[in-house]
């Protein structure tokens, strides 16, 4: 992940991830990224551009960034991605973000009036503006949806936006930050997490031909394939980092901007194992043998992996630092819906197997499509 700045024009009431006054990465910084990463791996690797909010950068910095990470890493089949609210999509960036086949994921809490009530006044308006630009560049766009304490009472009305206006969505579900102090207000609580995913489990079957919900289609994918297809369901860490604007390196976008998160610094040219013995990667290594205990007995544990690290550490009252304690709090809501697809998918095999030694029809038989029709989708 390039994070090219931490600062981000709107001002969402739960964000934990923009910075007043950030500075904005130089191409010199593109540049050393290119040469750490010449020797550092072989295995393919997305460069995703996060931030705060990218297109902040400009134009001129990703005119000049893309071909360097494309051309000088062709060795690592390099695939690219964006997350931005669109505010400052223009016609020039979306024919160059075409030229390069980026995908882009963007956010969008619902309608107008539950989205500008979290995401601040204007926001919707904005982003849709941008979204227009895109969509004319033929680009591709999925909006992430964040459902907080407030929103998860209009989920219905949440999911209706996305299936009436032809938008894919994936959900968030609003975390306690780090770095808040009043964290938990917009939270959501695992349990309702786990109610909103069957919910949309059964909305997702329902419109199977007219949405794509990404969260639906991974987890389904993980229970059928038996392993995590998504960052939150593997061992994350040594996988994924992410580079700051003064090119530090953290274990994931989620710390960048935190010192002591800092595992060292592209113009170092780090190798695996300089990160490995940092102090963020021994932090983090502790969550892997947490969840080797703790979920040991645990039905998921091969295809959820205890869930996010980020999500698991706690700070410290008395010491003032972080630390981890157990696993992912959304452990609850992993479980509901883990059940759910698996009990689900049991009951369509027994009636598949009743049909075939019976040659009819059983009562189970259903006529809309099952849970099988999801682990299938392509996505
Ligand atoms: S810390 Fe969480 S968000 Fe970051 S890569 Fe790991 S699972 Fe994904
Ligand atoms: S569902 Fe909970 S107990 Fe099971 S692997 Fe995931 S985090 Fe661990």
């Amino acid at each position: 992940m390039i994070i090219p700045t931490l600062g981000c024009p709107s001002n969402c009431s739960y964000c934990w991830s923009s910075e007043e006054g950030s500075p904005v990465m130089s191409i010199e910084t593109i540049e050393e990224i290119v040469n750490w990463l010449k020797d550092f791996r072989s295995e393919p690797v997305t460069f995703t551009f996060h931030g705060g909010e990218p297109l902040l950068a400009g134009y001129d910095f990703y005119k000049k960034a893309l071909p360097l990470l494309v051309n000088e890493l062709n060795h690592l089949k390099p695939a690219l991605a964006i997350q931005t609210n669109l505010w400052y999509m223009t016609d020039e960036l979306a024919e160059l973000f075409a030229e390069y086949k980026i995908p882009i994921g963007s956010s969008l809490d619902g309608p107008e009036e539950i989205n500008d009530y979290q995401r601040g006044e204007g926001y919707f308006e904005r982003t849709m503006r941008g979204y227009e630009i895109a969509k004319a560049h033929d680009l591709k766009v999925s909006f992430i949806s964040t459902f907080t304490s407030y929103s998860i009472d209009f989920m219905e009305d949440i999911f209706n936006f996305f299936l009436e206006n032809d938008l894919n969505l994936k959900l968030h579900p609003s975390l306690p930050s780090l770095r808040d102090e009043n964290p938990e207000k917009w939270a959501l609580s695992p349990e309702k997490y786990g109610e909103l995913l069957i919910y949309l489990l059964d909305q997702y079957l329902e419109n199977i031909d007219r949405i794509e919900l990404k969260n639906i289609d991974h987890l389904c994918k993980n229970v059928f394939t038996r392993r995590g297809t998504v960052c939150t369901f593997v061992d994350c860490m040594g996988d994924t980092f992410a580079v700051g604007p003064d090119g530090s390196i953290y274990p994931c976008y989620r710390f960048v901007g935190m010192p002591e998160y800092v595992m060292g610094n592209v113009h170092d040219h780090p190798t695996v194992e300089d990160l490995e013995k940092s102090k963020p990667a021994i932090l983090l290594q502790e969550f892997k043998d947490h969840v080797d205990t703790e979920c040991a007995d645990c039905n998921y544990i091969k295809f959820c992996r205890g869930g996010c690290p980020y999500n698991a550490l706690k700070v410290n009252n008395e010491t003032n630092k972080a630390e981890i304690k157990g696993v992912d709090p959304h452990c609850t809501a992993y479980k509901i819906i883990f059940k759910e697809i698996t009990d689900r998918l049991n009951k369509e095999f027994s009636s598949s197997a009743s049909m075939m030694f019976h040659g009819s029809k059983s009562e189970n038989t259903q006529s809309k499509p099952g849970i099988m029709s999801i682990m299938l989708k392509p996505i």
